[in-house]
């Protein structure tokens, strides 16, 4: 009766997992991956640097509630993240567009530089067909202000790393968790309840068509120069494959060697050609992938809960996930409490 099954050791799952061990449920964490942590995962390379294998996630939110959860996990290092775009001269300017920016490129080339070639090899769609909700993630900017999250109250990064946060999370004498474990719909009749981050359309065998993702190729390279760039993310403006590059010591703990730096440059691809690897669900203008996402969604199936961005076919920043994982989790609770 009290047993729950989570698959998919992400922040949706293993905060899910936290809550239910806690509130007295048996949960059982499998991923299919060998690693806990989701696409938060990171880890030292062999120069003492501290990567984030699936792309840089920078903590950042308003949410009290999703914040003082975290801190049960992890002390912070305080963080702003700045980024810059590079020019085809060389120059670097920062984004998002501020005053300046505007100044050096011409408010009138705004779109062109910086919002056109990096959206369209993102989307591999034309700037057109690309919903405005993403576009307008990165807003233009009136004042001289450098943050890339000018308004958010908490921003920060877990002082140990993600991966080590995700070991305090996930250490209770009521979670067990197992890597290297592809869910199975045989094992769901051993649990009361399966909350389920795998994609949503890939658990129902795809029966309405596959829903598309972006995801993205990962290159690294190590350069022995104490530091090349003054921030830690830089974005291309040109029309070559790549979107941008991070430069992982830049973020606060990350590394400190003045002899070597490491880099990690991105490359957009559909999923398909990056080992089903699903990162960003593709917001086309016309919402079709929704629709289909939609046929998903209302399928009855009462023994489970979707969760995160693969479950919801969404994109969800960590705290996003967290918050939903916590009113997931209440709203869990209070049913069986009826
Ligand atoms: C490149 C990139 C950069 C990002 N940067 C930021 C950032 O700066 N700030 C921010 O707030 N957010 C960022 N995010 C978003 C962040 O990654 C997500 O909010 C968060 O990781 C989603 O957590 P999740 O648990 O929903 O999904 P995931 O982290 O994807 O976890 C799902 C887990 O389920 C497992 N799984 C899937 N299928 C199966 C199966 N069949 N059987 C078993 N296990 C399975 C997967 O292996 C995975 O570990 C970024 C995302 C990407 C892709």
């Amino acid at each position: 009766m009290s047993r729950i099954l989570i698959v998919g050791a992400g922040f949706s799952g293993a905060v899910v997992a936290r809550e239910l061990a806690e509130a007295g449920f048996s949960v059982d964490v499998i991923d299919k991956r060998d690693h806990i942590g989701g696409n938060a995962f990171d880890f030292e390379n062999e120069h003492g640097i501290r990567i984030h294998k699936y792309g840089p996630h920078l903590f950042h939110t308003s949410n009290e509630k999703v914040f003082r959860f975290l801190s049960r996990f992890t002390e912070w290092i305080p963080y702003r993240h700045r980024v810059k775009a590079m020019l085809s001269d060389g120059r670097l300017v920062t984004l998002p567009v501020n005053r300046i920016t505007k100044e050096i490129v011409g408010a009138e080339n705004v779109v062109d530089t910086f919002i056109r070639p990096y959206s369209e090899k993102m989307w591999a769609l034309p700037l057109e067909k690309i919903s405005p909700d993403i576009i307008n993630r990165v807003p233009v900017r009136d004042d001289e202000n450098e943050d890339y999250f000018p308004d958010d109250i908490y921003q920060c990064m877990p002082k140990d790393g993600y991966t080590a946060m995700f070991e305090r999370i996930l250490s209770h004498p009521k979670i067990h968790v197992q890597l290297n474990t592809v869910f199975e719909r045989s094992r769901e009749q051993e649990y009361y309840h399966v909350f389920n981050s795998m994609p949503i359309d890939e658990y129902y065998d795809f029966q309405f068509g596959p829903l598309p993702y972006r995801s993205l190729k990962f290159h690294h390279v190590n350069i022995p120069a104490p530091k090349i760039f003054p921030v830690s993310q830089v974005n291309f403006t040109h029309n070559g494959p790549h979107t941008r590059v991070v430069e992982w010591k830049n973020i606060p703990g990350h590394g400190d060697k003045d002899i070597i730096t490491s880099l990690t440059y991105e490359e957009p691809c559909d999923y398909k050609e990056n080992n089903n690897e699903r990162y960003y669900p593709v917001k086309d203008n016309d919402g079709i992938n929704r629709a289909v996402y939609n046929q998903y969604r209302v399928i009855d199936n009462p023994k489970v809960t979707f969760i995160g961005r693969l479950g919801q076919y969404v994109y969800l920043d960590m705290h996003q996930c967290v918050n939903a994982a916590l009113v997931v989790a209440e709203q869990f609770k209070q049913k069986q409490n009826k």
